[in-house]
Formats: C-alpha cells, structure tokens, sequence
C-alpha cells in the first residue's frame, strides 16, 4: 500500500468582527440627510437637490466632516441623528461594507 503525502495543514484568516474601529468608514459616504439640529456646523452643511439639508459630501463622496487621515467623524458629538442610529453590524452596516470590499477586491 503507497503511502500519500500528508495534506498540508493551513491556518485560515479570521475573518474581521464587524466593528467601526476595523472599517474605512464605508457609510461616510452616503448622503446624511439632516432631521433635527444637531449643531452641525454651518460650513458642513449642503442642499440637496429637493432643497433639503444634507452633510456636504467632497468629489470623491466622503463627508467632509470625516478625517481623511484616521477615517473618524470631527463631529462626533454633534453628528446627525442619522448618523447615530446606523447601527454597526446592522444589515445597513454589513451591506455598505460588502460594497467597500468588492470595491477594493
Ligand atoms: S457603522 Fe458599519 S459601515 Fe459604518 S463605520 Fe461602523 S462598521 Fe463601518
Ligand atoms: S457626520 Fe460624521 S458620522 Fe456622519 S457621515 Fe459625516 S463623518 Fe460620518
């Protein structure tokens, strides 16, 4: 009887925890319509094309309240109501990310 070559045995990449601290912000691109005050500052703020108020978005499509270099909000505190209730790993979440990932594949 032949002995066969043992299959070699490889460890598998974990694949990530959904967590804001391991995503490159996918939802910051999205248009952020704003409901209620916040204190969004003035500067921050567009309209969009039925004349209602929106985070103002770059060319690329970020917001520009998002620091490019550490991919956080510089509004935090008075990010909109939107914001706040895009929960993380919510199928929103998971959606936006997958879109982020083919992207990038
Ligand atoms: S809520 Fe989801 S898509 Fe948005 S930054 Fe967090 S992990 Fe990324
Ligand atoms: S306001 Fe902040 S949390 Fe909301 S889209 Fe802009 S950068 Fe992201």
């Amino acid at each position: 009887m032949s002995t066969l070559p043992p299959i070699p045995l490889v460890t598998l990449e974990p694949t990530p925890a959904v967590s804001c601290s391991n995503c490159a912000a996918c939802c910051c691109q999205l248009e952020v319509l704003l409901l209620t005050d916040t204190g969004v500052p003035e500067r921050y703020i567009d309209t969009d094309e039925w004349g209602g108020e929106v985070m103002a978005r770059l060319d690329d499509g970020w917001c520009i309240a998002l620091d490019r270099d550490t991919m956080r909000c510089t509004i935090y505190e008075n990010r909109p109501w939107v914001c706040r209730i895009f929960e993380e790993g919510s199928p929103e979440c998971l959606e936006e990310r997958e879109q982020l990932t083919t992207i990038y594949r």
